[in-house]
């Protein structure tokens, strides 16, 4: 297994420090693994004068899946757009083909109190969204802004291809499959011809799924029902744009942006890897942040990738152990429970496994 680290900046090496541990530990366990570092980012620009350098991408290339940190911070902001680390990230998707972008929400019953939500009403969450990410508005042609009929105009395609919808459909069925094989794709289909053929596709790819029961619902809906019964869900499939949206406010659900982590895989399930969250550069440097994020998306590696469910709930298990046992970074800190730092929580993670 060869796995490209791309610590990134910010918080970034510090968080991928923690993961490297786990990494360690299944190592000495008997997992044949290869790991090779390369910066992105800021770090790729200080290296090599571009946010993805060549020798990243080739790296990322050859290797059976990527493990990111975060990218950006504020000594980058006035670099010209190309330059910028963001751009790194948006590029290694693009040549790496990452169209399926899954982002579980869940929800320890420790931690319910984290979320702004009633632990009520959140207590258990566990859902996934799969968003598709190569496609739609945000890489749509035409673009731009022109002048018509003398004042400016701005405007996007939103637009998707049968092919496109269909791959992404197909992961989402799968992922449905292992889960508690209920589906429910979100799309304007009310509104948008995009949408309609999204939806029409969507039907057509589940009859190679009859075990999975397929729902739809208006992308508007599904933002008020996140919020009235999130629970009622379990796998979300949808567009870009929509998918954007949809993933971010099911991730305050969980309260804390330190303990969530997300997938980006191609047609193969090669995948890259990263905690949902930037490189909160108002904490870098300080070993104050949240690790767990990262760890788990080594756990989503490991089921999605490598297809080795054991390893990941042995994952999965040992954060679920420290939450137990009342460990805390900062972010999801509450009166009562012990509050270490990023190193410790990586120790505390290393040694539930
Ligand atoms: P952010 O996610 O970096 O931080 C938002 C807030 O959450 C901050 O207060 C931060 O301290 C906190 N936070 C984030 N991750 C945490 C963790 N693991 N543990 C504890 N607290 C954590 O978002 P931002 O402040 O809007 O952006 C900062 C930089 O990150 C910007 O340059 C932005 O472009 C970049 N960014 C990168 C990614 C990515 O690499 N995927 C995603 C979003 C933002």
């Amino acid at each position: 297994m060869k796995i490209a680290v791309l610590p990134g900046d910010g918080i970034g090496p510090e968080i991928v420090a923690q993961a490297l541990k786990v990494l360690d530990v299944l190592k000495r366990d008997g997992i044949a693994i290869e790991i090779e570092q390369a910066p992105i980012g800021g770090a790729g620009y200080d290296a090599a004068g571009d946010p993805l350098p060549e020798a990243t991408l080739s790296l990322a290339r050859e290797a059976d899946a990527v493990l990111l940190g975060a990218v950006g911070g504020p000594q980058y902001d006035r670099l010209e757009r190309p330059l910028r680390p963001e751009q790194g990230l948006l590029r290694i998707r693009k040549a790496l083909n990452l169209f399926a972008n899954l982002r579980p929400a869940l929800l320890y019953p420790e931690i319910a109190t984290a979320s702004t939500l009633k632990p009520e009403v959140v207590a258990g969450l566990d859902l996934m969204i799969v968003r598709e990410l190569t496609g739609d508005v945000y890489f749509g042609q035409p673009r731009g802004i022109e002048v018509r009929n003398g004042e400016r105009v701005g405007y996007n395609t939103m637009i998707y291809s049968e092919s496109e919808i269909r791959r992404v459909a197909r992961v989402a069925f799968s992922i449905a499959l292992k889960r508690s094989k209920k589906l429910c794709s979100v799309d304007k289909a009310n509104v948008l011809e995009c949408s309609e053929l999204w939806r029409q596709v969507v039907i057509d790819v589940s009859k190679d799924y009859p075990e999975v029961e397929l729902s739809h619902m208006y992308v508007d809906n599904a933002a008020m029902q996140l919020i009235r019964n999130p629970r009622q869900f379990d796998v979300i499939v949808t567009g870009n744009i929509f998918g954007d949206i949809l993933s971010d406010e099911a991730s305050m659900l969980s309260g804390s942006i330190g303990m969530l982590p997300s997938a980006s895989l191609d047609e193969h399930n090669k995948g890259l890897y990263e905690p949902i969250h930037g490189s909160a550069p108002d904490i870098a440097g300080r070993d104050l942040a949240n690790p767990l994020a990262t760890i788990l998306s080594l756990a989503m590696m490991f089921k999605y990738t490598f297809d080795d469910a054991a390893t990941a709930e042995r994952i999965e298990n040992a954060v679920k152990t420290v939450i137990a046992q009342g460990y805390r970074t900062a972010d999801i800190w509450t009166p009562g429970c012990t509050r270490v730092s990023c190193n410790q929580m990586g120790d505390a993670v290393v040694a539930a496994m």
